[in-house]
């Protein structure tokens, strides 16, 4: 069944996201702070509101897909915020905004009677344009079973992690502390190859079918990193994911060693290359560190 779909939020993410669901025949009406947001979203089919309240007076299921907690919030709850709309009844948010700022904001929305349900994901744009996101789900089961048909439209592998609100918004942050931490030791390993001498091509390789094996020796760096090619998320938003991450764990377990030391080289990265570089650009830390230049190398040893 198709539906009219409230969305705010056309960013890098949001806006791939809110053109499958028009291609899967589904009515957008969307909000973006930013004005040039609109003439993409009218060409995919899709149609403007004046602000977030004007979607919610008219939508009963809103999704967002906002940069930080703080913008969740001052969509939702601001003086033209989701709240005062007359319809909504279900707020998904599909942004990475922490267990703390979920619970806060399904708490305020229950109060006017909307439920919240955590969606987080994962696959960067490339999964949002090809609809293979994987989709972190909490909230009601029944709501969950209800929006299944829209998750669907983006995303290929769903889960269902709870009832309680945070629980995908938490699920989310180890998914991304993980893959940091892996990246940054990954970086490390390689540069110290390349400054012995070894062909970087040639450690990707061995690498991927080796026990050391990860999401940055399989994708991130043959794709990305060594062909120069942004892979469309900021530093600043990947720093805030490593700092909500370390955050909701020293919350619930006390010092995260590992989390802190990725923390810190993220923030040395915003320091040295500013805070909207592509994420995958920490590796200037580690090549500077090496004083090699591994990365943009794609025919190192053949092409990659
Ligand atoms: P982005 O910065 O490209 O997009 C965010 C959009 O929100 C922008 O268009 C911005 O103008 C808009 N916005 C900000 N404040 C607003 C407000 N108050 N009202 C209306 N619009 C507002 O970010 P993105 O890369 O699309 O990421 C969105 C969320 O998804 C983030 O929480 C991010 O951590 C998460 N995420 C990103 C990726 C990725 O690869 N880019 C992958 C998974 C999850």
């Amino acid at each position: 069944m198709t539906q009219t779909l409230g969305f705010v939020g056309l960013g890098q993410m949001g806006m791939p996201i809110a053109r499958r669901l028009l291609a899967a025949g589904h009515r957008v009406l969307a909000f973006d702070l930013r004005e040039e947001a609109r003439a993409l979203l009218e060409a995919a089919g899709g149609e403007w509101a004046a602000s977030p309240r004007a979607i919610a007076d008219r939508c009963a299921i809103v999704l967002v897909s906002l940069p930080t907690p703080q913008a969740v919030e001052a969509v939702t709850f601001g003086p033209e915020g989701l709240v005062h709309g007359w319809e909504l009844r279900v707020f998904v948010d599909l942004s990475t905004t922490g267990p703390a700022a979920a619970q806060k904001i399904a708490a305020g929305l229950a109060e006017r009677g909307a439920v919240a349900m955590d969606a987080p994901v994962s696959g960067g744009v490339a999964g949002a344009e090809q609809g293979t996101l994987a989709v972190m789900v909490s909230g009601p089961r029944e709501r969950f079973v209800e929006l299944r048909p829209v998750f669907e439209c983006f995303g290929a592998n769903l889960f269902y992690v709870g009832e309680r609100p945070g629980m995908g918004h938490l699920m989310k942050l180890i998914n991304n502390l993980l893959s940091t931490t892996a990246l940054a030791a990954t970086y490390e390993a390689l540069s110290v190859g390349v400054k012995a001498g070894l062909d970087p091509k040639t450690m990707l390789d061995v690498l991927a079918v080796s026990s050391g094996t990860n999401h940055a020796i399989e994708i991130k760096i043959p794709k990305y990193v060594m062909k120069n090619i942004p892979i469309g998320f900021s530093l600043d938003l990947s720093y805030k994911d490593v700092s909500l991450a370390v955050q909701a764990g020293e919350a619930l377990c006390g010092p995260m060693r590992m989390g802190r030391v990725t923390q810190q080289i993220w923030q040395e990265a915003m320091h040295t290359g500013g805070p909207k570089q592509d994420y995958l650009q920490v590796v200037k830390v580690f090549e500077d560190w090496a004083g090699v230049r591994w990365s943009g190398t794609p025919d190192a040893n053949g092409p990659v």
